[in-house]
């Protein structure tokens, strides 16, 4: 495999060129699908605890708005660059529409370490990225969400960093906000929620018995953990857990609850007591019925897709599998449930927080649960139900329903000719 082919954008615009292709589109489509309309990058300075100034950069990409207004996380992390966020402002947009949402796609990211930031350093960096990004969100324009090392705290750096900006109260421009300043009920257990959903359909598709199933999760960060706990509390065994400084297994089954009681006390899942501490990587390669990759982009790659022994894969990160890790998959038989469609729970209930915040009247976490699970079911069943009319992945056929909602909005509103 080229190294090129890593680049989660490249892999995005052969994801997209394939299904535009697949749809017979007009040459335009791709053309303006393959990269984000508005593509900004910010640099800022942050005054450290010690007195110094440290100056950070930073970038929000607006994919496409066709069918709504920007939609997607913020991420905070010391290896992001630009164009791993272009390729997630892309996957946004199809996620997005892989659900039928009234939004486009849109991501953001600040190169740091979160993990090295004291809270008033965080907080700093949080309202200057915000002051920086000012221009080009708002509720109707682009609404950022949390992503991989945010939380609903930095969300409400933001919505007051905004609101000042703007003099008035302006909830509705981030989502993920914590539940007193308009967050959703139900919202942080979203994107696990969504992706047990669709895990537990493809179990029904192929004669899984979840009862007596065994799962492995890759990533025990927000959305692998509580995809964790509702496998267990559907009766799947979790029996490998692996973060970013460790692996445990245990055949017999493990407590998410206690793993995750572990490793916030320990920073870690290693060490979990009664598990066995497995090299890095083990848990996609463990043989399970369930695997959950919910960690960063590009974990399943050509060097060891073909060790991977699971029956279902659901997505619950953004772009972990590489092309050439989707065709070993394939052959193999494996059934993958795509990124944008199993880790599209969280942008689901961001939409339900959008709408609370704009109506200005909430909901009880009951009623949101109740309207994501019928929205996950009916995604999975378009998706599923193009994969066995046209014999392609779920993946490919994830994105030709997502491409074909987009391409038929930007065709009505008289951007393809
Ligand atoms: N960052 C999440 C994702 O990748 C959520 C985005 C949102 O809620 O807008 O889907």
């Amino acid at each position: 495999m080229s190294e090129q082919t890593m680049n989660p954008f490249l892999i995005c615009q052969g994801q997209v060129k394939e299904a535009c292709h697949q749809l017979g589109l007009e040459p335009a489509a791709y053309e303006l699908l393959k990269q984000p309309k508005r593509f900004l990058e910010v640099s800022f300075p942050v005054k450290m605890d010690d007195g110094t100034v440290k100056v950070f950069t930073g970038w929000r990409s607006q994919h496409n708005d066709a069918v709504g207004p920007y939609k997607g996380g913020l991420r905070f992390h010391p290896g992001t660059y630009a164009d791993e966020v272009r390729a997630l402002s892309m996957w946004m947009t199809f996620k997005c529409a892989t659900l039928g949402l009234p939004y486009g796609g849109g991501k953001g990211a600040v190169k740091c370490n979160p993990k090295e930031l004291s809270q008033g350093e965080l907080e700093r960096l949080s309202r200057a990225f915000t002051e920086r990004i000012a221009p080009l969100i708002g509720d109707d324009i682009d609404i950022p969400a949390p992503d991989v090392y945010t939380n609903a705290q930095i969300m409400a750096w933001i919505t007051d960093e905004y609101s000042k900006l703007q003099g008035r109260n302006r909830f509705g421009v981030v989502t993920g906000k914590p539940i007193i300043l308009g967050g959703s009920l139900g919202r942080n257990e979203a994107t696990a929620r969504g992706c047990v959903t669709v895990v537990l359909e493809a179990c029904k598709k192929l004669g899984v018995d979840a009862a007596k199933a065994t799962a492995s999760i890759q990533g025990f960060g927000n959305a692998g953990s509580i995809a964790a706990i509702l496998l267990a509390e559907k009766g799947v065994k979790i029996i490998c857990a692996e973060d970013s400084r460790g692996c445990v297994y245990n055949a017999a089954g493990m407590d998410p609850k206690a793993i995750l009681a572990h490793k916030t006390k320990h920073s870690t899942v290693a060490d979990f007591p009664g598990a066995k501490n497995l090299p890095a990587g083990s848990s996609l390669t463990v043989e399970c019925d369930i695997l959950i990759p919910a960690a960063l982009e590009n974990s399943i790659t050509s060097a060891n897709a073909g060790g991977v022994k699971a029956r279902i894969i659901g997505e619950a990160a953004n772009g972990p599998t590489t092309p050439e890790a989707d065709e070993v998959l394939f052959s193999k038989g494996i059934f993958v449930i795509p990124d944008i469609l199993a880790s599209a729970g969280g942008v689901t209930v961001s939409y339900f927080e959008w709408v609370q915040n704009l109506m200005g009247y909430y909901w009880s976490e009951q009623e949101v649960n109740e309207k994501l699970g019928p929205m996950m079911v009916k995604s999975f069943t378009a998706v599923y139900d193009m994969h066995k009319a046209k014999g392609v992945s779920m993946r490919a056929a994830a994105f030709m329903v997502a491409v074909k909602r987009v391409a038929d909005a930007m065709r009505v509103r008289g951007w393809l000719g």
